[in-house]
């Protein structure tokens, strides 16, 4: 922190990316930087997420930091537990939690401009930073449906990101609604023990077989002996993965084969036809995450579950009521409706240089440069931003990409002698013209399937439309032809160690010093 207070960074958040930032921070030698966590630990999406049978679909040896390889997986694909136990063991590893703020959540955020910092107000107490980077997460803010009477229901309810474990279900009525990826690992997990289960299904899910397994302790050991094999591994199913970008974002008929696949999946493990025609998609598959299981299927078919695909009209103190009238008595109600990504609460409480904010700039359609840069919000940068998700690959590999740009961009602010970064508002309109020309192709806008991946607008602002290495190759360097660079203020370089050539901004965000500046 500098003479009068203002860090050099300020990160929000501490998933995967916000940690992967801080660890950056680092490594390239800048201290002066502290993370806001809303949570009360580190983790993010792994923290938040303990609802029974969570699970990623992205294999072990792909989901972590490339720097940070862990050789020790127990299954195939990881479950939540791990990956928490993994994200924690980083953050204690790179000496992060020294810097980070638990319990401690980023209200606002305003561009004051002739000081050339970011002032904070947290649920803390207030800070200032000259860069700002927000890694909040897209998959953060659980949304539910406003059901007619919810606020009647005299027994449990709460979402799958939110899981009640006081409340173990054991014998219980439970009313689960959504069917989506995460009902499709929740399901199974709880149907064993619940009295009855009643599915509330709209749109059922492509479900393909999974190919989960134990890791054999042998091979474990061997990851952790030669740590190239594992590398091997890794690079081939990031390889494999990328095989589907084409059929995704291009030519969707390419995808036939993964639709046969999942079709022959429903045919071995439902022979009922009505039941099975109950759970046929009707859109193209890879428009909805392809969703991966082995006792979906079975779950369903067991004979405490009922499947329920006429909606829920009505909740009443004690019982659920359907789209045909028909009334269930339950004692517990569970939402897996997912999240509402394309409205981010964040995006309400920044206030770039013109005094809006970023949820009134976007008017209901987020968009930035390379997912990352806003113009007219000087010196923030986003972390799973708009038009950066993947139906496919692994988002830390996104996430890592993007830091490699903000890494860049401190860099080149230093090199520069620039205290303020914007990006040019005709570079964010060209980028997104593209993008969205882009995805005006692919399976997600043609697949006839309504998606979380359409903003309230009707525009998929979330999906990245391309290879992830592209991706890659496009944020490898912060691109400064695209940005407008200032030198300090007067106000900014004297109230702070900016251009005065001390304290650790001079030598971290480097923003210090007047220079050539475009
Ligand atoms: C159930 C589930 C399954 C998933 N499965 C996969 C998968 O298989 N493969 C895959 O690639 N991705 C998957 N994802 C996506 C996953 O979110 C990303 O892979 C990754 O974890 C995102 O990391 P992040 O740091 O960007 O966001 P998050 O992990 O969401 O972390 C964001 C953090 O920011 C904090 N925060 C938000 N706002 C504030 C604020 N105002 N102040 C302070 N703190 C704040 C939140 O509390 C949270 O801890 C899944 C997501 C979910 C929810």
């Amino acid at each position: 922190m500098n003479d009068s207070g203002v860090h050099e960074v300020v990160i929000v958040g501490a998933g995967f990316g916000g940690l992967g930032m801080a660890i950056r921070l680092k490594q390239e030698g800048i201290d002066d930087f502290v993370v806001l966590e809303r949570g009360d630990d580190v983790g993010g999406t792994w923290w938040a997420n303990s609802y029974p049978g969570c699970q990623c679909d992205i294999p072990s040896n792909l989901y972590s930091f490339s720097f940070a390889p862990k050789h020790d997986w127990e299954t195939a694909y990881p479950m939540r537990d791990q990956i928490l136990e993994y994200l924690r063991d980083c953050a204690r590893r790179f000496d992060v939690l020294r810097h980070t703020r638990l319990s401690c959540e980023l209200l606002g955020a305003t561009w004051v401009a002739d000081q050339q910092h970011w002032e904070l107000e947290t649920t803390g107490e207030p800070l200032a930073a000259r860069v700002l980077v927000v890694a909040p997460g897209l998959l953060s803010e659980p949304w539910s449906p406003e059901l007619p009477g919810l606020d009647r229901f005299e027994g449990k309810a709460f979402h799958t990101a939110r899981w009640d474990h006081g409340d173990d279900l054991t014998g219980k009525r439970v009313a689960l609604i959504g069917s989506g990826a995460t009902a499709v690992q929740a399901v199974p997990a709880i149907q064993p023990r619940v009295g009855k289960l009643h599915l509330f299904q709209r749109t059922p899910p492509w479900v393909i077989p999974h190919m989960d397994h134990p890791v054999r302790p042998q091979l474990r050991e061997l990851y952790g002996r030669v740590p190239e094999l594992q590398r091997l591994s890794r690079a081939a199913i990031y390889a494999l993965r990328e095989l589907m970008v084409p059929g995704l974002t291009r030519h969707p008929r390419w995808l036939k084969a993964q639709e046969l696949n999942a079709r022959l999946n429903l045919r071995r493990q439902v022979p009922d036809p009505e039941l099975r025609r109950r759970l046929t998609p009707d859109y193209e598959i890879g428009c909805k995450r392809i969703v991966l299981s082995n006792d979906w299927y079975p779950a369903i078919q067991a004979p405490n579950v009922e499947l329920v695909s006429s909606g829920v009209s009505e909740v009443r103190e004690r019982s659920i009521v359907d789209g045909d009238g028909i009334e269930r008595e339950i004692d517990t109600l569970v939402f897996a409706t997912g999240f509402k990504p394309a409205e981010l609460p964040i995006a309400e409480r920044l206030r770039g240089r013109e005094g809006r904010t970023l949820a009134e700039v976007w008017d209901g359609s987020p968009e930035a440069y390379l997912g990352t840069t806003a113009s007219g919000f000087p010196n923030l940068f986003m972390l799973y931003g708009p038009n950066v998700n993947l139906g496919h690959n692994s988002i830390v590999y996104m996430l890592e990409s993007q830091i490699n740009y903000v890494s860049d961009a401190l860099r080149t602010m230093r090199d520069r002698g620039a205290a303020e970064v914007e990006v040019r508002a005709a570079a964010q309109d060209a980028y997104n013209f593209e993008i969205q020309e882009r995805l005006a192709q692919s399976v997600w806008n043609n697949g006839g399937c309504g998606s979380w991946y359409f903003d309230s607008n009707g525009r998929n602002s979330i999906q990245w439309p391309g290879f992830t290495f592209e991706y890659r190759r496009r944020t490898r360097r912060f691109d400064t032809p695209a940005y407008r660079l200032a030198p300090p203020t007067r106000a900014a370089g004297q109230s702070s160690s900016v251009g005065g050539g001390g304290g650790s901004a001079g030598a971290a965000a480097g923003v210090g010093g007047a220079g050539s500046v475009t």
